[in-house]
């Protein structure tokens, strides 16, 4: 059996939850054919401190954004958040080397900014070489550490990516434009808007509004979830109903179960069923995670925007609001005011910047994805690892 590495770390849930989606592709194309693990490079290979990193990312993109910003770095190649980075793939070279002669890989997948430098130097002082590729996972503000001429095939979500990578010297033989990997299960037919509500105890027609932080549930979710009750409560009639995801911050969905409400409102902690969520619900707040934007276009939700991490997500801003699929503000009682327009007054909107999402988004990213790097292994000269 051949075997594909996908490479990531937990700096945030969309690495993971990149490398879950183009999993759950390689074995729904290719059943019985692979061996496929994910690896969690810097947590499981690295030396400490920088196995620590993946840990600090909570506090980092939540209390320390800044700081966040300064290490994330920026587009200059000479800032020092990429000096650390330059300097952390020197460090990382040992553990990378152990990981590829440990699980001897076919076909490597990268969908992490930190590892198409380290992974080429490894391989070079190896005298081995099996099919690398890259899979970027941010929709706008690509770290420069993203695009490496060396890689085989670089996957890229949206133009201004595609056109970052030509920048840094990717040829457009190496480059696709697919869309972001966003698990199978959005590419699926979905089950009706009445009967999801049924099964997942929401109120079956109140316009209903999706609250979600991330995978790590950050930012101010609870204040937005009391301004959007406060505000939809605010006629002699509910003007609709809430559900919160609160993903891995158990302290967030354990105060807000404790809450009462004035409108139905449903918490829940991490889900593994999003595209239900989503398509049972009629817009989002979320914060500018890129997969998240990703899955909501694909369930043609309108998006408002709730707040970004410096760097990283800044410009899935712009990308979200020139493309007139949502709006941006991180004021809490700004953000239920939109909601509740939409919902309101607005109401005719809505379908608009619905079907627009629709048009924007990539369901079929993940198999088109799996498709083209099966594609080139099966083209690639191979040699074992030495
Ligand atoms: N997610 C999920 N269940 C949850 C919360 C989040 O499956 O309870 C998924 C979400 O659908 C998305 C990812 O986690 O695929 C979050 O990625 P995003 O890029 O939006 O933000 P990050 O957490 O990486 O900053």
């Amino acid at each position: 059996m051949q075997r594909i590495l996908l490479m990531m770390s937990d700096t945030g849930g969309g690495h993971r939850a990149s490398a879950q989606a183009l999993k759950a592709g390689y074995e729904e194309l290719y059943p019985g054919r692979f061996e496929i693990d994910i690896v969690d490079v810097i947590t499981d290979y690295l030396p400490y401190p920088l196995n620590q990193i993946p840990k600090t990312y909570p506090f980092l993109s939540n209390d320390a954004p800044w700081m966040w910003k300064l290490l994330y770095g920026s587009q200059d190649p000479l800032s020092f958040g990429n000096g650390l980075m330059v300097t952390g793939s020197w460090l990382a070279q040992n553990g990378v080397r152990r990981l590829f002669a440990e699980k001897r890989p076919d076909l490597i997948v990268s969908v992490h900014p930190l590892f198409q430098l380290v992974s080429k130097w490894v391989m070079d002082k190896m005298q081995w070489r099996a099919p690398f590729v890259t899979v970027v996972t941010d929709l706008t503000t690509g770290h420069p550490r993203w695009f490496d001429p060396g890689v085989d095939a670089c996957y890229v979500p949206s133009q201004v990516t595609y056109d970052l990578a030509r920048k840094a010297g990717l040829r457009p033989d190496q480059l696709f434009l697919f869309g972001l990997p966003i698990r199978p299960a959005f590419a699926r037919a979905i089950r009706s808007k009445p009967d999801l509500r049924r099964t997942l105890r929401m109120d079956p027609a109140l316009p209903a509004v999706l609250l979600i932080g991330g995978g790590e549930g950050v930012g101010p979710v609870e204040e937005i979830a009391a301004q959007l009750a406060r505000q939809l409560s605010a006629g002699s009639t509910a003007a609709g109903q809430i559900v919160v995801i609160c993903g891995r911050n158990k302290a967030l969905q354990e105060r807000l179960q404790a809450r009462t409400w004035p409108i139905p409102v449903t918490v829940n902690g991490f889900v593994d069923n999003m595209p239900d969520w989503m398509a049972a619900c009629d817009c989002v707040v979320t914060k500018a995670g890129p997969g998240t934007i990703a899955e909501a276009l694909i369930s043609g939700l309108p998006i408002v925007l709730s707040g970004f991490i410096p760097g990283q997500e800044e410009g899935n801003v712009p990308f979200v609001v020139e493309n007139g699929v949502g709006e941006y503000s991180k004021n809490p009682s700004e953000i239920a005011a939109i909601v509740a327009r939409w919902f309101g007054p607005g109401r005719d909107d809505l379908p608009l910047m619905a079907a627009r999402a629709r048009e924007l988004g990539h369901p079929q990213a993940t198999f088109d994805i799996v498709r083209s790097t099966i594609n080139l292994l099966e083209a690639y000269p191979h040699k074992s690892i030495g």
